[in-house]
């Protein structure tokens, strides 16, 4: 029998359960694809399965929900993909079937979940996924990039186009530095708004934040940038510790946007600054394969690249993942598999 190396999470999870180990090859249906992956990229959601908040299926459990590679052997139903192309993978378990899907919302799929949580994912040698999920990518584009777009890229996409930036607007993006923080200013700034990065980082500015300041001071920044008014669109993924004062930083007919709760999933809100000043709040969470499409193409054409701070191997990844909540932490964190 192959055997091959992958990070494994058995219960009761916790990244104390976590360990790289040797598990039996995986097999392919008729409509999988068999990848070898290159690279992955860690974020909080695998942090959240691997501490066992999100569903998790099967147990013992392979996660890693943002990957790429080679495809190394397909399922005699799969279409347009061939061994050695290169891949990265949508994501999102979808039937291609439920009214959601069918309205081209396979992100919302009633029968879906993440790959990396309801199926085994990327942090492995091998990973198999459907071929629907398997996206090719041309060869300009470099490792780093391409498995920065399935999850930190896309999330930060999607909640951009929910919230309908219009050119000219005043985007504040909270966490800018963060894994979607640092793509929802690139975007932002590329679909022709003003961006205002609440950051402790710098470097923020260098990728395109016209103003990069603290929460306390951003008030004041909105104000120079947007002829004193305040923000017309907050992007939010910070959760209890930030939602109070976004939406304190948002002007008359402003729409709040989040996609996540890394600091706690509960906040308090006025609720008549919502009504009084018709703010609208609105919720997104992963994107669309075409959404992933078009950053495949915007990245292919540079105009979009992560800041990448550490990249790990493998048998480091224990230390990857605890790296996420770093202080020191300065850009992404990417784990390079077979590269
Ligand atoms: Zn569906």
């Amino acid at each position: 029998m192959l055997w091959l190396k992958a990070a494994v999470i058995n219960r009761p999870f916790g990244l104390d359960n976590l360990s790289v180990i040797e598990v039996p090859d995986v097999h392919i249906s008729d409509d999988e694809v068999k990848i070898r992956v290159a690279y992955a990229g860690i974020n909080p959601v695998d942090y959240f399965i691997i501490s066992g908040l999100r569903s998790i299926n099967p147990v013992p459990h392979i996660p890693g929900t943002e990957f790429g590679g080679y495809v190394e052997e397909v399922g005699s139903k799969v279409k347009g993909l061939s061994k050695n192309d290169r891949v990265i993978v949508y994501p999102r378990v979808f039937d291609g079937v439920c009214d959601l899907c069918l309205s081209g919302k396979e992100h919302l799929c009633r029968n879906g979940g993440l790959i990396g949580g309801i199926t085994n994912g990327g942090f492995a040698e091998y990973a198999v996924v459907k071929y629907q999920n398997a996206m090719k990518i041309p060869n300009n584009l470099n490792w780093e990039s391409a498995v920065s777009i399935p999850v930190a890229a896309l999330t930060a996409f999607h909640a951009l186009m929910e919230a309908n930036i219009k050119p000219g607007e005043t985007v504040l993006v909270v966490g800018a530095s963060g894994n979607t923080g640092q793509f929802a200013v690139q975007l932002a700034k590329k679909m022709g708004a003003k961006v205002i990065a609440i950051s402790s980082k710098p470097w923020v500015k260098n990728i395109g934040a016209d103003e990069v300041v603290s929460l306390n001071q951003a008030i004041n920044a909105l104000q120079r940038v947007n002829n004193g008014r305040l923000a017309d669109v907050v992007v939010d993924s910070i959760g209890s510790k930030t939602v109070e004062r976004s939406i304190k930083l948002l002007d008359t007919g402003g729409r709040f946007v989040t996609f996540g709760a890394l600091t706690g999933i509960t906040a308090k809100m006025t609720i008549s600054e919502v009504y009084l000043k018709e703010i609208k709040i609105i919720g997104a969470t992963g994107g669309t394969r075409k959404e992933m499409l078009r950053l495949i193409d915007m990245a292919s054409r540079n105009e979009i690249k992560p800041v990448i701070w550490r990249t790990f191997n493998l048998d480091n990844i224990k230390t990857a993942i605890s790296s996420l909540f770093s202080r020191e932490r300065n850009g992404r964190i990417l784990v390079k598999i077979a590269g």
